[in-house]
């Protein structure tokens, strides 16, 4: 008997963020889990009809041939991920089986934080002082003030990111940055060992989340996310909505929008971070192509303004998404964030404790850790993963801010 229900491939996940799965359970939707065969092997997941290994960043195309078996055997309707290093197979995949995703020129050029950079002056927006570095020759910082911040091109989670303040902290930081190259980001960030050393913008930093439906993009949500000065970034809080006036709620939506379809994200979600300098102009630092924190976004706008984000994203990789499932506008009505548990330290890590009772609090809808005992634990700016999630609801903002700082007293974070 053929099944009526739609059948999404959905490649890599967190299976501790378990969203994606829930809403598609939610939506009567079928997924087979393309997971990574380095990781153990997922069970009891809600919406789930099969788990496949694939060796995704061993042999892509030993994946990308057993992704096609799959397909040959039960058609997918669609293809997600929302998950940044899988991103540019996803999408090679997408094009090989005739499914809806964005190119794979579209997905690489967000990827790479120099053609980042390159496409978004080239539209007009506003962007820091940058240049390239290949490493072959001597650095040349041309017309760049200090202070900078030396990135990986290929990099995400804040690895490698470091802000230098003086030419001999900037030299020291680009060999590490180098060193981080090649030996934490190689293979994800194959061929691609670049270095971006950019103007460091002085001001608090916010991110939108987008959904683009035919070439229109609608933020859904913009979010404060704290005012690290480094010089390292550990992603610490994020809060919905933004506390910020309309202006500069305006004057942030215009400069994301332009920056969205500047990388050519026509359909389906973005995830854009940002800083806002002192004169209050905005400058977009990247743009994701795909929902942020593997879910995170999804229950930040969900829980904000009501708005199923995963779900409009499951209709767009369906074809199915039409501006008529957004509510116009789309309007916050309650506070939300995540409360990202610092490292705090390194080694091997034991555990994590708090006071008790403040996890009992009524805000606290879920609480996932992410490292286990024994987990060998590097200091930023390398990225050992984060140790765990904290999604709170609050009446507003102030609320929140308070909560998470009774977090930042109470929580103990244990390594040997
Ligand atoms: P990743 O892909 O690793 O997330 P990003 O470019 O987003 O790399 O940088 C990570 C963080 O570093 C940002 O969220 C921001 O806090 C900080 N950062 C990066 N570039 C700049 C910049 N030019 N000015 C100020 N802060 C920056
Ligand atoms: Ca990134
Ligand atoms: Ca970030
Ligand atoms: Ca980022
Ligand atoms: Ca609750």
């Amino acid at each position: 008997m053929r099944s009526e229900r739609k059948h999404i491939a959905v490649v890599l996940q967190n299976v501790k963020l378990p969203f994606i799965f829930e809403e598609a359970e939610a939506l009567g939707l079928e997924l087979t889990f393309f997971y990574n065969s380095e990781d153990p092997a997922p069970g009891g997941l809600p919406g789930v009809i099969k788990c496949v290994p694939i060796p995704i960043f061993s042999d892509a195309s030993a994946a990308f041939q057993i992704m096609k078996a799959e397909h040959e055997q039960r058609r997918f309707d669609g293809i997600v991920t929302l998950s940044e290093p899988s991103l540019n197979f996803v999408a090679h995949v997408a094009q090989s089986l005739g499914l809806r995703f964005l190119s794979p020129e579209t997905v690489e050029n967000c990827r790479d934080k120099r053609s980042i950079r390159r496409t978004l002056d080239s539209n007009g927006l506003n962007t820091p002082g940058y240049i390239y570095h290949d490493g072959t020759r001597e650095l040349d910082l041309g017309s760049l003030s200090f202070p900078l911040v030396v990135k990986p091109t290929n990099g995400f989670s804040s690895q490698g990111i470091i802000r230098v303040d003086d030419r001999d902290s900037l030299l020291e930081a680009v060999k590490n940055v180098q060193d981080i190259n090649e030996r934490e980001l190689s293979r994800i960030a194959r061929d691609k060992p670049g270095i971006i050393i950019e103007e460091f913008i002085d001001g608090p930093e916010y991110v939108a989340e987008t959904l683009s439906i035919n070439g229109a993009v609608f933020v859904l949500s913009i979010g404060d996310k704290g005012d690290c000065k480094g010089p390292y970034f550990e992603e610490g809080i994020y809060i919905a909505p933004a506390r910020i006036g309309d202006q500069q709620r305006q004057r942030i939506s215009q400069e994301v929008i332009a920056a969205v379809k500047a990388m050519g994200i026509t359909d389906g979600p973005a995830h854009t971070e940002l800083r806002v300098n002192a004169d209050g102009k905005p400058y977009v630092i990247e743009t994701a192509p795909r929902v942020g924190g593997q879910g995170i976004s999804h229950y930040i706008v969900k829980e904000t303004t009501g708005v199923n984000l995963l779900k409009l994203v499951f209709l767009n990789a369906l074809g199915e998404l039409r501006e008529s499932d957004l509510p116009n506008p789309v309007v916050p009505s309650k506070t939300a964030g995540n409360y990202i548990i610092p490292v705090r330290g390194s080694g091997v890590f034991q555990k994590i404790d708090c006071e008790r009772n403040i996890l009992d609090d009524a805000s606290v809808n879920r609480v996932m850790q992410f490292f286990e005992r024994g987990k060998l634990v590097r200091p930023y700016p390398h990225f050992s993963g984060y140790p765990g999630f904290i999604l709170t609801s609050h009446d507003n903002h102030q609320q929140c801010e308070d909560f998470y700082k009774a977090l930042d007293e109470n929580l103990v974070i244990e390594y040997d």
